[in-house]
């Protein structure tokens, strides 16, 4: 394949806050962009030169969104891989349908990552009566899972026993489930990395990440976060998942971290990720430039870090804070903080759970930082860390 050099347009299946910010960074190198959503105020249609507004799965959309591009990419995990496979038809996609299909599907997921020799929890795949009761012991307590179309903890059951277990399966609408062994967990991390056609790998640190209520609540990235290690063992085995899928793109492959300090790898996202944000203000190399450049066949460049960084996700939970009615957040003091970096993804409307922006800090050391994140915490109403 030839460079797509800027100046050619870059599509992106999917309108949402990642989809925004890949605009961003292929608008800054030059690119036109197009974006297809259905939604007419979606956070990348409203920013992209062009915007297709139509269903995934819509010929004619898809057709107009083929003609407008040069190469297409995806910001979305649940776009219909069969769409992506209709696109790779006609012009370069990435990433590739096989690899999202994967993604996709936590009972393949898993089955890739024991591919690539790298352990994930204890686990089962339940589609039957019989596989329900087929269930062992050592599984429970764990969480059950639907196989498809999880994000943000929904589609989630944790279950004590085989009655809540029978139970949860019910409530999920029986369909297809992978039930994990539910792990002590000591931290939660997440590694991102690039790959472009011809196989060079890039990545970024290890990131990592604390969950609340089942969402990325906070990310942090500086010196003496995680052993060396620990880390590099992190960084091999997400090059190993990405090697293993001939992976073109950003991936990023989310890990527990046991009490013992193993890792274990929790599931992999085919686009760039939460916790990757701070790279737009701390490397020098964004995990959105990633994505273009893996997406134009342009040179990939080992990411440098320079700046230890926390970033705070912007949940529409602060909105509703200190009062019931929604209320704007006071931005202002937030930006009177030397090192704060506001991201808004231009949502109109604030719900609980919905990820509205995020706040990178970074600063000349990481105790600097961590004062900054929790001044800033404190001014938002987000829980100390
Ligand atoms: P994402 O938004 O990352 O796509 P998701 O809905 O796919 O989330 P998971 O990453 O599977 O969900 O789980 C969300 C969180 O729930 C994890 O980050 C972790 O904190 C907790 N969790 C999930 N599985 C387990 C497990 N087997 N043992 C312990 N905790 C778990
Ligand atoms: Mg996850």
């Amino acid at each position: 394949m030839t460079v797509i050099l800027p100046g050619a347009t870059l599509g992106v299946m999917g309108g949402g806050q990642l989809g925004r910010m890949f605009v961003h960074a292929a608008q800054r190198m030059g690119y036109f962009t197009a974006v297809l959503d259905p939604d007419p105020a979606s956070p990348a249609g409203l920013v992209s030169h062009y915007h297709v507004q139509a269903d995934y799965l819509d010929p004619q959309g898809l057709a107009e969104l083929m003609q407008r591009s040069a190469a297409i990419t995806t910001e979305f995990e649940n776009v219909p891989a069969p769409a992506l496979a209709t696109l790779a038809a006609q012009r370069p996609v990435a990433p590739a349908a096989e690899a999202v299909a994967i993604a996709q599907d936590r009972a393949q997921e898993k089955a890739h990552f024991v591919r690539c020799g790298v352990p994930c929890a204890a686990h089962a795949v339940i589609e039957t009566d019989a596989q329900l009761a087929a269930v062992g012991d050592r599984l429970l307590p764990g969480v059950l899972k639907t196989a498809r179309l999880g994000y943000d903890g929904k589609g989630q059951v944790r279950v004590k026993n085989r009655a809540e277990l029978a139970a949860a399966w019910e409530q999920l609408r029986r369909v297809p489930c992978v039930l994990e062994q539910l792990l002590p967990l000591a931290a939660e991390c997440s590694v991102i990395v690039a790959r472009s056609r011809d196989g060079q790998m890039v990545n970024l640190p290890p990131q990592l990440n604390l969950h609340r209520d089942g969402i990325l609540a906070v990310t942090q990235v500086h010196e003496a976060h995680m052993p060396p290690a620990q880390a590099a063992q992190a960084i091999d085995a997400t090059r190993a998942i990405a090697e293993g899928l001939r992976y073109v793109g950003v991936l990023c492959v989310e890990f527990f971290v046991l009490p013992d300090g193993s890792l274990v790898v929790n599931e992999m996202a085919p686009r760039p990720h939460n916790s990757g944000h701070y790279s737009m203000d701390a490397c020098d190399v964004s995990q959105f430039e990633l994505q273009v450049r893996t997406l134009a066949g342009l040179p990939l460049s080992q990411p440098r870090q320079h700046s230890p960084a926390i970033m705070l996700n912007l949940l529409g939970d602060l909105w509703f804070a200190w009062a019931d009615e929604e209320r704007t957040p006071a931005w202002d003091r937030v930006l009177a903080l030397s090192g704060a970096h506001l991201h808004l993804y231009g949502k109109r409307s604030a719900r609980k759970g919905r990820k509205m922006g995020h706040l990178n800090i970074t600063g000349p050391t990481a105790g600097a930082v961590r004062a900054t994140a929790l001044k800033a915490a404190a001014l938002l109403g987000i829980e100390a860390f």
